[in-house]
This record gives C-alpha cells, structure tokens and sequence, in this order.
C-alpha cells in the first residue's frame, strides 16, 4: 500500500533524531522505529490478506447454529481448536463451563377477529413456554417498559402486554441500551402484575419481516451472578406466570401493524403460543490459544470475540466477525520473526448471548493472570471508524503514538472518548479493572441484522474484514511490545 511506504519514510526520517531508537527514544516516542514498522508492515499485510475471510467462512459454514449448550456449539469448539492449532498458536486449550441451558422450539402470534392477521414473531432467550394450547387474551398496549412499570395492576391482570418502543438508529449503537430495557426486564414486571405474556417490538433499527431475539435478565437489575442463576432457576421452576411469562419479539413491520391496531380498534385480542425447552445443565467452553511473548511471557495481552450466536441467524457478524478478525491478526503476529515482548492469549468465549457465562467463568478461573491489555471485536458491520482508549491518563499518548499508524486508513483518533473494551472483558475490567482500548465498529447497520435470521455472510464485505484486521494486528503487536504498563486506574 502506498501510504504504508509514505509514512515508513516518515518514520525512519522521525526517527534518525534517536541514534539506537530502541535504547534512545525521542522523548515523545514509546517506540522504536522498528516496532512501528513492524506494526506498519503487519497492518499492510492484512489489508492485502483474505485468511479473516476464509476463517469467518468455514466457520459459518462448518458450525453455523452455536448456541451454548446446543449441539453446535461443541461442533463450534472442536473447529476453534483445530483452527488456532493449524494457525500455529503455541499452546491451545479448552476451558469448560455450566450453565442452564435453553433451546428454541416454536412459536406463533395471530391477532383474532376481523383483522386477523399472523404475526413475525420469535422467542425472546431464555423465555418459558406458553401453558398447553397457548394464551389468548387482550392485549395492552406500553410505548415504554416505564409505562408498563407505572401501570396499574388491574390494568395488566389477565392480558398479554405489548411493549411498542422502537430502537433509534446510531451510528455508536447508543439506542439499543434505553430499547432493550423491554427485552431484558418487562416478562418479570407482567408477571408481578398478573399478566399473561408478553410482546415486544423487535429490538432493531430495521423494516424487515425478520424479528430479533436475544436474553431476557432473570432477577434485579445489578445483582451478582449466582443471584441471577438462582432467580433464573426459580423462575422456571416457579409455576406458570408466577415470575416470569412467555415472551417474545415481533418484527418491525408487524409491529407497526399491531400499533396501528391499537389506533383504529377497540379491542385486540392475540392467540399466542411459545415453546422452549429448559435443558438443566449443561456445558459450554471458551477456546483459548496462545501466541506466547519473547521476553515478558507472563504479562498477558488478551483479545477475542465470542463463538456462541443467536440460532436465528449463523452469526456472521454477531460474532463470527470478531471472532475471525482477532484470530487472523493474532495468527499473523504469531508469524513474525521475532515474537512481541508480551504474550498474546486470544480467547472464542462462550455463552456470551445468555448473559456472558463464558467471560464470568474465564475472570474467575484466571483471576491471577497478569492480563496488561484487552480489547474484544464485538460490534459493529464494515470498517472499524476510531480508536479510544481505556488507559490510565499517561498512558493515553501511548496510544495515541499507534493511532499515527491507524489515521492513514481513516480510523480516527478520539482521546476524550471512554473506550469499551468489549462485554467479553467486562468482568476482567470489573475485577481486576483490566485497562484496553475500543476499535469501534459502525452501529449504524448493524441492528438492522442483529439477532436475525438476517445475520448471515452475504452482509460482510471480505475487503472490510482485511481492513478491521489491519487495526488489530497493528494496535494488537504495539501493546504487546510496550515497555510500560495501561492501567486503567482512572477507567
Ligand atoms: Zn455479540
């Protein structure tokens, strides 16, 4: 690449003020001109390389339904193991993991009367089943999860309560959070009420007949793990209605369809059936694989996505993509001639979809771990648009320093930004306040697939997946070269 060989030239000129820049570094430079070659030579080679492609390839093709504890899902961890094992990694290992497990089986929603019409819908995660032969009832319209919680009792007793807010499309993805409140927490405030169901608009930026799923939380907002499991068990052993409902998303269109409804009849009434089966426990894996460091084997760089998908779709880009993206650029690391100071460890987590299961258990078993940096590819569709970091304020011109090497391909530069190391490394920046950075990906599509049927390969742009991996590799490479520590004290 052309501005790769511009800003090679820059560099060395930058750099002949240090006579061994290794030992004598300009004041304002945390590393060598070598190491910023190296790098620059790493992000060159990946954008002209096709292996992120061809791994998010045979991975959708090989295991394309992975949800945990789903049979997919050690079809998933045999062919991460294989693959990080042909990359070269030096040492690979599973990590295995319990959880409740839960699979999809069916379901259906049709409004009754004369405009009757079926509706698009699929099971919100982890939702029970409706009673034998289904629940038909009125139905009582929320714009918000808000004026469900404000509503009276007798209001919501005996019906099925549809809950219409939509999603605002962002390009950092900052609608889903204030939307998703819905999903997550409304079939435990029907249940308080004595409804029967309940129904969401499809959490989705989209106009498309596909809905999206994803997990409903089990217990408080903000309680501890073994809380949410023991509310999660309760609640499905709980009969019927007595702390949790059927649920489900209808798609967008639908959704309209049903608002209108709302507008122009007196009553709606919906049959509505869901079943799901709740698997008892089962086991679930992070996949985990090493690219060990030549001087500081001990100080971990950590990077990842996470295996486990939504059963809609295949999870090419929820989070096949990651998955694909840190894996090539840690692989082309591994393939220098000279191995960076630190070691790589890149870990596929599990159960990430059912609430992070994957990453509570990797914090907990590698809690002694000395893990000095970590940043997960978990968002976005197409070309990663800015660098942020989450450091320790003097460790913030470090950073800046590699986004001299990100600004040739577009990637902005934002130090006042809180960066988010990714959901995977939230229990490591929780725990043991892990520091990182975010390569933040383009929201702005990306909920129009999310959790649908629509996750699929044709969406991704092989050239785009070079292009996020160019980033990685580079960012990845310097912060395993660093002399100094990240801490994120301040994060
Ligand atoms: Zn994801």
């Amino acid at each position: 690449m052309k501005f790769g060989k511009v800003l090679a030239l820059l560099l060395v000129a930058s750099a002949l003020t240090a006579c061994d820049a290794r030992e004598e570094k300009a004041s304002t430079s945390y590393f060598s001109a070598e190491q910023m070659a190296t790098a620059a030579s790493l992000r060159d080679a990946a954008l002209e390389d096709d292996g992120t492609w061809e791994i998010l390839e045979e991975l959708v093709s090989v295991a394309p339904k992975r949800l945990a504890g789903s049979p997919g899902d050690k079809v998933a961890r045999d062919w991460a193991t294989n693959k990080l094992e042909s990359l070269g990694f030096d040492r690979v290992w599973v990590q295995e993991f319990t959880l409740r497990g839960w699979e999809r089986s069916s379901a259906s929603a049709a409004v009754l009367g004369d405009e009757g019409v079926d509706l698009d819908i699929t099971s919100l995660g982890r939702s029970v089943s409706t009673p034998v032969g289904g629940v038909t009832a009125q139905v009582i319209h929320f714009p918000t999860f808000g004026d469900l919680e404000a509503s009276a009792e007798s209001a919501v007793s005996g019906k099925i309560v549809f809950i219409s807010n939509r999603m605002v499309r962002k390009k950092d993805g900052s609608g889903y959070g204030p939307a998703n409140v819905a999903r997550s927490r409304g079939h435990e405030v029907v249940a308080r009420k004595g409804g029967l169901a309940l129904l969401i608009r499809s959490i989705g930026t989209d106009n498309h007949d596909a809905p999206h799923t994803g997990v409903m939380s089990f217990g408080a907002s903000g309680v501890s793990q073994p809380e949410q499991d023991l509310a999660y068990e309760e609640a499905v052993s709980a009969p019927y209605g007595e702390k949790t409902v059927a649920a489900g998303a209808i798609s967008n269109v639908d959704s309209d369809v049903l608002e209108a409804l709302f507008e122009s009849t007196e009553a709606v009434t919906v049959a509505l059936e869901i079943s799901n089966n709740d698997l008892g426990e089962v086991t679930s894996y992070n996949i985990i694989g090493e690219i060990a460091g030549s001087e500081r084997p001990e100080e971990v760089v950590i990077t990842g996505g996470h295996i486990d998908a939504w059963d809609t779709g295949v999870g090419a880009m929820d989070d096949g993509m990651g998955v694909a993206i840190t894996m090539n650029a840690a692989s082309m690391i591994g393939g220098l001639a000279r191995r960076p100071a630190r070691t790589i460890r890149y870990v596929a987590f599990g159960a990430e979809e059912l609430g992070l299961l994957g990453a509570r258990a990797y914090a907990e078993e590698y809690a002694e771990v000395d893990h000095v940096f970590g940043i997960e590819s978990d968002f976005g569709i197409g070309k990663v648009w800015q660098l942020s970091p989450a450091v320790s304020a003097d460790a913030v011109p470090v950073l800046a320093e590699i986004a001299t090497l990100l600004e040739p391909m577009g990637i902005g530069w934002d130090p006042e930004a809180q960066g988010f190391p990714g959901p995977d490394l939230r229990p490591l920046v929780a725990g043991e306040g892990l520091a990182g950075a975010a390569l933040n990906g383009d929201g702005t599509f990306y909920f129009d697939l999310h959790h649908t049927a629509e996750d699929t390969l044709d969406k991704i742009k092989a050239s785009d997946l070079g292009y996020n991996t160019a980033a990685y590799a580079a960012l990845l490479y310097l912060v395993a070269e660093y002399d100094g520590r990240f801490d994120a004290d301040t994060y």
